[in-house]
């Protein structure tokens, strides 16, 4: 028996509670009390901490937060050739797909993985190439639950031609990919903390025959499928001119908007194709800091607003989910003009209960009698959060997941006074930064980084020689 004290407890299902003991039996909440247990039990109290349920970052990318750290940011005009996604992002996750070694991309997910326990993210969604699914193994072993939505292409090689057309090429690799998430599936899925569902990487990247197949595998699996959609201009006109309507709606006909399908971004949704989401039951993986980086705002408050089931992902930008819910809050209120809207509990909300749902598990996202235990403590003591009136406001607005105490999942402690459970990690950073290093290296000899961010890498060494 495991017993979390800490001055509050918070779940979407009962609110907040002060003085109650979080009692784990197994790997399940056997009750929260006001009563002192007794007996033979392992107890953490902590006198500022801030209990909730484990933070489930619904669309991630995490090994792609480590390999373009420092090199997307400030993208100035000139500094790509194209649209981030085509002229940075999938080049040189190709790259790394074609000449990292399987070792070096565990260390590098390590690493990434690490600094989501070490603020208090207990699951995720993540997508990923066939050739990083070391990410499952690692996951496991910092004790982190995961549905791995492998990708799925028609045509894998995205690049961009002058004009800013998106340009298709490659074999057609719609049976490689399936074929791949069929065989993951039966050797991954339900060992350790690891589920294994779908990845299509978008509507416009492939064929409604791939979808269809996706869509009648992952139904008879009860499989999660998670899928870009309305991400950019580019994916919405391709779309409409391969099949003569929109993203939502094409998803729509092949049967995938429903309960068990994550749309990430939904950027350029209208209003009607939220609201069409919300009722077909899919969920939306908002990602505010992945845009905001671009120079826009993602549409929260309409998203607020519509009622849609809506979980929130750092799409590999931040690690840190309290940092990117805080986007979400700040966006929402300025895009309503409203003070009230996006409040810290409806924020934590979606990144705890409502995350759980859209992934189908609604034993998780809970604080409550007979739930999975899957929890974070955050430690509210430092200076910043002085004087606490609203534990949860206080996060929100002034907290860091930095502050992560203790993690708990599967009844298991992961994470204790911010530190992974029996793993050094030192090692963890080291092993995983030396493999990032190796790769931007190899990138630049092959002149995968944009000639206009090599020459700002450049200038930054010279300026510091
Ligand atoms: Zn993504």
């Amino acid at each position: 028996m495991l017993v979390l004290s800490p001055r509050w407890a918070w779940c979407a299902e009962t609110g907040l509670r002060e003085g109650v003991h979080i009692v784990i039996e197994g790997n399940r909440v056997a009750d929260v009390t006001r009563e002192r247990p007794t007996g033979d039990a392992g107890f953490v109290e902590l006198e500022d901490g801030l209990a909730i349920p484990g933070l489930i970052n619904l669309h991630n990318h995490v090994f792609s937060a480590p390999l373009f750290r420092g090199l997307a940011d400030d993208i100035r005009p000139g500094d790509l050739p194209g649209h981030i996604v085509f002229s940075l992002l999938m080049p040189l996750g190709d790259l790394v797909a074609a000449e990292m070694a399987e070792e070096a991309i565990g260390d590098a997910a390590e690493m990434a993985l690490l600094a989501c326990l070490q603020s208090g993210t207990t699951a995720m969604l993540d997508v990923w190439r066939p050739q990083q699914r070391a990410f499952i193994a690692r996951a496991n072993g910092l004790g982190l639950r995961t549905w791995s939505c492998p990708y799925l292409f028609t045509r894998p090689n995205l690049s961009m031609t002058a004009e800013g057309k998106a340009l298709w090429m490659g074999e057609d690799a719609s049976d490689a990919s399936f074929d791949f998430v069929m065989r993951l599936h039966a050797e991954a899925h339900g060992v350790g903390l690891a589920s294994v569902g779908f990845g299509p990487h978008g509507p416009d990247s492939c064929s409604p025959e791939l979808l269809r197949r996706i869509e009648r595998a992952a139904r008879e699996m009860g499989a999660i499928v998670s899928i870009h959609c309305a991400q950019n201009p580019i994916e919405l006109a391709a779309v409409e001119a391969a099949h003569g309507r929109r993203s939502v709606a094409h998803l729509r006909d092949l049967g995938l908007l429903r309960p068990g399908t994550v749309l990430a971004h939904m950027m350029f949704a209208t209003e009607d194709e939220v609201t069409e989401v919300r009722d077909h039951g899919a969920a939306i993986a908002s990602c505010p800091l992945a845009f905001a980086r671009s120079g826009r705002g993602v549409p929260v408050a309409r998203f607020l607003e519509s009622g849609v089931r809506l979980g929130i992902g750092t799409d590999g930008v931040t690690l840190d989910m309290v940092e990117e819910l805080r986007a979400a809050a700040l966006l929402a209120k300025t895009q309503s003009g409203a003070p009230a809207a996006g409040t810290a509990e409806r924020l934590l909300t979606a990144a705890t209960r409502d995350a759980a749902d859209a992934l189908l598990r609604p034993d998780l996202g809970r604080l409550t009698r007979g739930a999975t235990a899957d929890i974070a403590v955050f430690d509210l003591g430092a200076a910043r959060y002085q004087p606490v009136w609203d534990p949860l406001k206080a996060l929100l607005t002034n907290g860091s997941g930095a502050d992560a105490h203790t993690v708990v999942t599967d009844g298991v402690i992961r994470l204790h006074q911010g530190r992974p459970a029996g793993r050094d990690a030192r090692a963890i950073v080291a092993r995983g930064r030396r493999a990032i290093e190796d790769i931007w290296d190899r990138a630049a000899a092959r002149g995968a980084i944009p000639p206009g961010l090599a020459a700002r890498r450049a200038r930054t060494q010279e300026a510091l020689a």
